[in-house]
């Protein structure tokens, strides 16, 4: 039986349940189902959130990836061909993003101690085609970008997992040129289906990426560019404005089961994430271990035995995947590799109170 399970709707969204039902109402009385008050009521909201003074609503996290690539490249500031930086261990949307805009992902591996991009291993990874780095905050833990790369490359931050994190106060987000949002319902600001932002502290990205998601139309029939249809329903909008008032206390509810995992789990064969002094910065999306010596299928057995359920973020690397085959295939990177092998992720939702990150704690301690 579950007694610990890794996501649950119903409990998430049991109790904003009514204000949901009402919202939608709210949307449904309006008449207005394409663009209108609630996407532009959102994106200034969530600019406001972040302290971002542009945001552009979207289909996805995806596309909102794709838009700011198709974006740079209509501002001239990207080409055909040119390489970003991203670390090896990225989740597969980014890749895709590039590649459908025929750019190429250059793979540099990431600190195990954060999972995220180690900046050290960047200068190693330049050629002159090098135009952009797409650092991921994964996991939701904030990846810090420093400001030398900030002065002599375009950052563009892949935020899908991490809204409401924060490094040094500043929200990430705002911490490079243009980040993509994902409203994916499990991701830290879900919608009730697929939703997505761009945001970006240049106006005129910002303006590009809007006529770019309806159709490249500046105005009514007028096509400035040949663009994509990737706007965000505003019955989302709707959704996400409300959810978007409880992200703050969910930084604060994950950070304390995250203070009790890493209390509490001591097993010689579990490796728990580090947590920097800035912890109380990271949105803790999932709480991530490793299981070493060989051992995770074991371990995950167990704890499902147990009546936890846990899940592997990610089993494979974007470039082993089957279509990046004749590409990337060849490559090989030993951290990303060891990381797909070794990382459970433990239950975070807003389903596990505090006492169950406890009690699962002490399964895990029993595991050998
Ligand atoms: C979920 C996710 C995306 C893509 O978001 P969708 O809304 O599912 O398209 C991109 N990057 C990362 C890191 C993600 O976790």
């Amino acid at each position: 039986m579950i007694r610990f399970p890794f996501l649950d709707f119903n409990y998430e969204f049991g109790y904003l349940y009514k204000r949901l039902q009402e919202i939608c109402g709210r949307v449904i009385d309006s008449g207005r189902y394409i663009g209108g008050e609630e996407v532009t009521g959102f994106e200034y909201e969530l600019g406001e959130f972040i302290g971002s003074p542009c945001v552009v609503g979207c289909s996805n996290g995806l596309d909102a990836l794709r838009l700011i690539f198709r974006g740079y490249m209509e501002l001239g500031l990207l080409r055909p061909g040119d390489e970003v930086i991203t670390p090896s261990n990225n989740y597969i949307a980014g890749i895709l993003a590039l590649t459908d805009c025929g750019l190429k992902p250059v793979f540099v591996e990431p600190d195990p101690a954060t999972y995220n991009l180690d900046w050290t291993l960047v200068e190693d990874a330049l050629t002159n085609r090098t135009r952009a780095i797409m650092p991921v905050h994964l996991y939701g833990r904030a990846c810090p970008v420093p400001a030398k790369w900030k002065e002599q490359f375009l950052i563009i931050e892949d935020n899908a997992q991490a809204c409401g994190a924060r490094v040094d106060g500043k929200y990430t987000g705002t911490l490079g040129h243009a980040a993509a949002f994902s409203f994916y319902p499990t991701k830290p600001l879900g919608a009730l289906g697929d939703g997505g932002a761009v945001s970006t502290d240049n106006p005129e990205l910002a303006e590009v990426i809007r006529a770019l998601r309806n159709y490249g139309s500046d105005r009514q029939y007028h096509n400035i560019y040949r663009g994509l249809n990737c706007r965000l329903d505003p019955i989302q909008a709707a959704m996400l404005r409300e959810k978007l008032r409880w992200v703050e206390s969910d930084v604060r509810f994950r950070n304390l089961k995250v203070d009790i995992y890493n209390m509490a789990i001591e097993n010689p064969l579990v490796v728990k994430p580090t947590i920097p002094a800035d912890r109380r910065e990271s949105m803790w999306h999932q709480y991530v271990i490793r299981v070493v010596g060989g051992r995770r299928d074991d371990f995950r057995k167990f704890l499902l035995e147990q009546g936890v359920e846990t899940a592997v973020h990610y089993p494979t690397p974007a470039y082993l995947q089957p279509c990046y085959k004749e590409e990337y295939g060849h490559l090989s990177f030993p951290i990303a590799e060891r990381l797909c092998d070794e990382v459970v992720s433990l239950p975070m939702s807003k389903a596990t109170i505090v006492d169950d990150a406890a009690k699962i704690s002490e399964i895990i301690n029993y595991f050998e």
